[in-house]
């Protein structure tokens, strides 16, 4: 059988697992990157490796598949970019109810997670003040961590290029080559073309630009939010915290990394973010709540976080319908994912399968919304 061809548009957590599960099937694989790898969402996220509050059912197995995932490719490529550290959680006695429930759903799902005492959240998290926890319960879940995405993305694409995989940075999807029902190839900024069997989608939150045609958009809902970063000498954190107040974890530079991972902040694309924004400083001011320390620091670095979101929330993974040649990977969540969805799509792409795993997230169910 003749050597299948594929081009990966998108050099992000998702471009990058997938490229890398390709070429390890035997592929001749081209990833195609409009900037540097790694530059998109996925070096904006809070990149926290979780199935904490998933749902339906099936996202939520999806999510777990991705966290295990996460275990066996770091093992397997020797890299050190994931980091299993644990969560702690703990809300608002207003929103108690609703944390109970969350916590008893997961146990029956044969997710890992426990309720702890405070005094036990502070032996595992000594630098937290225990005003800051007040006298919330608290849930551990062991088997959360955090991904340095850049290493991820690094670690793959450096494996995929050892199997042949041609990777171009800098370079822009300009246009789709097709007639109507086929994808035969793509085009790019520096007026070259390139022809694949099968052209696969790994564009984030582009996956509606205009640079596709409309039949081959992936309808998004995109949302904001911003990571204050801190150098905070002298927190040392160990786990992912995820709090009424905000969500902390350790950063790959040794500092602190402060986000409302679930908070949608009216911000717009084109915003310019700064260590001074109102924003920026009330993050802080919450985070130094459980780290008293931190309300004499300032922000060393902020960002804009633009959530790849398909519009009805759900990944969309898999073929259009009545069209050849084109596969979508699109996701919020996608650092979680990115692992277990490269092998599925792989093996949906070389083996011609379709795995019952990915049903419930097919993109046809959004082309109505188009
Ligand atoms: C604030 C925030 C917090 C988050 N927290 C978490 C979390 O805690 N846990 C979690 O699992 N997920 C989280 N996410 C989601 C996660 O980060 C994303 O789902 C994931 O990074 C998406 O990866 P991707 O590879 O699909 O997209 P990207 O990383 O954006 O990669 C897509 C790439 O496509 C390229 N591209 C686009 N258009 C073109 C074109 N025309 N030609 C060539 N290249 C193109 C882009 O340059 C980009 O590099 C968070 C996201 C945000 C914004």
């Amino acid at each position: 059988m003749s050597q299948r061809s594929f081009i990966v548009i998108g050099a992000g957590v998702i471009g990058a697992s997938v490229a890398f599960r390709l070429a390890q099937g035997g592929a001749k694989v081209t990833v195609i990157e409009a900037g540097e790898i790694g530059s998109g969402t996925s070096s904006t996220s809070f990149a926290w490796v979780n199935a904490h509050d998933k749902s339906p059912r099936a996202y939520h197995d999806l999510n777990v598949a991705g966290r295990a995932a996460h275990r066996e490719i770091a093992k397997e490529l020797k890299g050190d970019w994931y980091h299993e550290t644990g969560c702690l959680e703990w809300r608002d006695a207003a929103d108690r109810d609703a944390h109970v429930q969350n916590v008893e759903r997961l146990q029956d799902w044969g997710y890992n997670a426990c309720w702890i005492t405070r005094d036990q959240a502070i032996d595992y998290e000594p630098v937290i003040d225990r005003v800051g926890i007040a006298d919330a319960q608290v849930t551990f879940f062991p088997d959360e961590g955090w991904l340095d995405t850049a290493s991820y993305v690094r670690g793959l694409l450096a494996a995929a290029s050892a199997l042949g995989t041609h990777v171009v940075t800098n370079t822009r999807v300009t246009g789709i080559e097709w007639d109507g029902q086929q994808v035969l190839g793509i085009e790019t900024d520096d007026a070259l073309s390139y022809r694949a069997d099968v052209v696969v989608n790994c564009m984030g939150r582009w996956a509606d630009d205009s640079v596709l045609p409309n039949e081959l958009q992936v309808p998004m809902s995109p949302s904001y939010g911003l990571l204050v970063y801190v150098d905070a000498p002298g927190i040392d954190l160990n786990h992912v915290l995820f709090t009424p107040r905000c969500h902390i974890r350790p950063d790959r530079s040794g500092g602190l990394l402060i986000c409302k991972n679930d908070a949608i902040h009216m911000l717009g694309p084109d915003t310019v973010v700064d260590t001074a924004m109102p924003e920026v400083i009330s993050l802080i001011e919450e985070a130094s709540r459980m780290f008293p320390k931190l309300a004499s620091m300032r922000a060393s670095e902020v960002k804009l976080g633009i959530r790849a979101i398909p519009a009805d929330g759900l990944p969309a993974i898999g073929p259009l319908p009545s069209i050849a040649g084109y596969y979508v990977a699109i996701m919020h969540s996608g650092v979680t994912l990115a692992p277990a969805v490269g092998t599925m799509v792989a093996a949906e792409l070389l083996d011609d399968t379709n795995l019952d795993a990915l049903a419930p997230f097919r993109p046809s169910r959004l082309v109505s919304m188009s």
